[in-house]
C-alpha cells in the first residue's frame, strides 16, 4: 500500500500516519519525490483499509500497488531516483562510468590501472577482492589483502570504490571501504545477503542473475529497499541462453522495460554480457543508446595475463577510445558524461 502526502505536510501529520502504520504491525518507508511524499507500507497490509488513512490530515491518496515488488515500482514513485554519492550523481541525466579490472591482482596492478583511469576522468573504480568463481580452482581474489590495496588506492587517488560482497561474513569490511557494494549475479537471490545490505547505508549495485527474469531482479531489489536502504542501482550483465558464440546474451530489452516499471537507475555491464573484448565497445554504445544510466567496463593493462576475465577486458587505450565515442553519443540520448578525454 502507498499513502501519498503533500511534500510540505506538517511534521505532526506525518508522525500520525507513521504511528498508525506501526500500530497495525506494518513498516513504513518514506520515499521523497520532488512533488509528493510517498509512504510505502509493507507487511500484512491486507488488514488495512484505505479509508482509515484517507481521513487523516495531509493524506492525498491511498493506493494498492498491484506488482509483487512495491517500493522499487514506478507506482510508488513516478520520477527517476537519482543517487548522490559524495557529490557525484547516478541516474537522471548522468551517464555513470565505472571501470577497472575484474580482480585486484597486486598492489602495482591496481595502482597502474587506477592511475590511468583517473587520468581519463573516471570517478568509480571497480575491482574485486572476493571473487565468486564458477570453478573452485580458479583465482578466488586477494581477499583481505585486496581490500587493503583498494583502500590505499582510494586514499591516494581519491576514486570511489565499487567492490563485490560475496557473503555476509566479509560484509562489514567491505561496507567500511566501498562506496558502492556490488552484489554479483550468482548472489542475486541470496536473500540473507540482500537483507544484510538492506540494513547498510552504502549504495548497492545489484547485478541480474544468470537465469533471472526482469521481475526476479526487481523483487531482489525490493528485498534491499524493504530493509530501509533505498540506494540501489540495478545492473544488466547478460543472461544464459542457448547461444554459445558469446559468453552470455546481453539483454538490452531489460533497460527500457525496467525504466517503465521501476524508478531505480539501471546500468549495463557489457564486459560480462558478451565476454569478448573487441565486441564490448559496440554493446556499451548500444546500452547507452537504449537508455542505460551508466556502464561498467572491465579494463586491464595486460589482459593477456589477467587472473580473471582477461578475454573480455579492454586495454586503457581501447577503453579511452570507447569513452571518446560515448562522449559523442551521450547528448543524443540526453545524458551527460563527466570524463576528460578530448574528442578526437
Ligand atoms: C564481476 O563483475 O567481475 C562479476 C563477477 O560479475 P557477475 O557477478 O555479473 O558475473
Ligand atoms: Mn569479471
Amino acid at each position: 500500500m502507498v499513502i501519498m502526502m503533500k511534500l510540505n505536510s506538517p511534521k505532526e501529520d506525518l508522525e500520525e500516519v507513521i504511528k498508525k502504520i506501526h500500530s497495525r504491525g506494518c513498516k513504513h518507508h518514506e520515499i521523497w519525490g520532488t512533488e509528493k511524499l510517498a509512504i510505502g507500507v509493507t507487511g500484512q497490509t491486507a488488514a488495512l483499509s484505505e479509508e482509515e488513512f484517507l481521513i487523516m490530515n495531509s493524506v492525498e491518496g491511498v493506493y494498492r500497488v498491484s506488482k509483487p515488488y512495491k517500493l522499487v515500482s514506478r507506482e510508488v514513485k513516478s520520477e527517476d531516483t537519482v543517487i548522490n554519492i559524495g557529490g557525484k550523481l547516478i541516474g537522471g541525466e548522468e551517464l555513470t562510468i565505472i571501470a577497472g579490472p575484474c580482480s585486484i591482482e597486486s598492489r602495482q596492478q591496481i595502482f597502474d590501472i587506477a592511475g590511468e583511469l583517473k587520468e581519463m576522468g573516471v570517478k568509480f573504480l571497480r575491482a574485486g577482492a572476493y571473487k565468486p568463481r564458477s570453478s573452485p580452482y580458479s583465482f578466488q581474489g586477494l581477499k583481505e589483502k585486496g581490500l587493503e590495496y583498494l583502500s590505499e588506492v582510494k586514499k591516494e587517488l581519491g576514486m570511489m570504490i565499487v567492490t563485490e560482497a560475496k557473503d555476509t561474513s566479509t560484509l562489514p569490511a567491505i561496507s567500511e571501504l566501498a562506496d558502492i557494494i556490488q552484489i554479483g549475479a550468482r548472489n542475486m537471490q541470496n536473500f540473507s545477503l540482500l537483507e544484510a545490505v538492506g540494513e547498510l547505508s552504502n549504495v548497492i549495485l545489484l547485478k541480474r542473475g544468470l537465469a533471472a527474469t526482469i521481475e526476479d531482479l526487481l523483487m531482489s531489489a525490493e528485498y534491499i529497499l524493504s530493509q530501509g536502504n533505498y540506494n540501489v542501482i540495478l545492473c544488466e550483465r547478460g543472461i544464459r541462453t542457448f547461444e554459445t558464440y558469446t559468453r552470455n546474451t546481453l539483454d538490452l530489452n531489460a533497460i527500457p522495460v525496467v525504466k517503465k516499471n521501476s524508478h531505480l537507475p539501471i546500468i549495463v555491464d557489457p564486459s560480462h554480457g558478451i565476454g569478448i573484448w573487441d565486441k564490448v565497445p559496440a554493446m556499451a554504445m548500444a546500452a547507452v543508446a537504449c537508455g542505460a544510466d551508466g556502464i561498467m567496463i572491465e579494463v586491464h593493462n595486460h589482459p593477456e595475463s589477467a587472473l580473471s576475465d582477461g578475454f573480455q577486458s579492454l586495454t586503457p587505450k581501447n577503453f579511452k577510445a570507447l569513452l571518446n565515442k560515448l562522449e559523442q553519443l551521450a547528448p543524443i540520448v540526453n545524458k551527460k558524461v563527466d570524463v576528460n578525454v578530448a574528442i578526437a
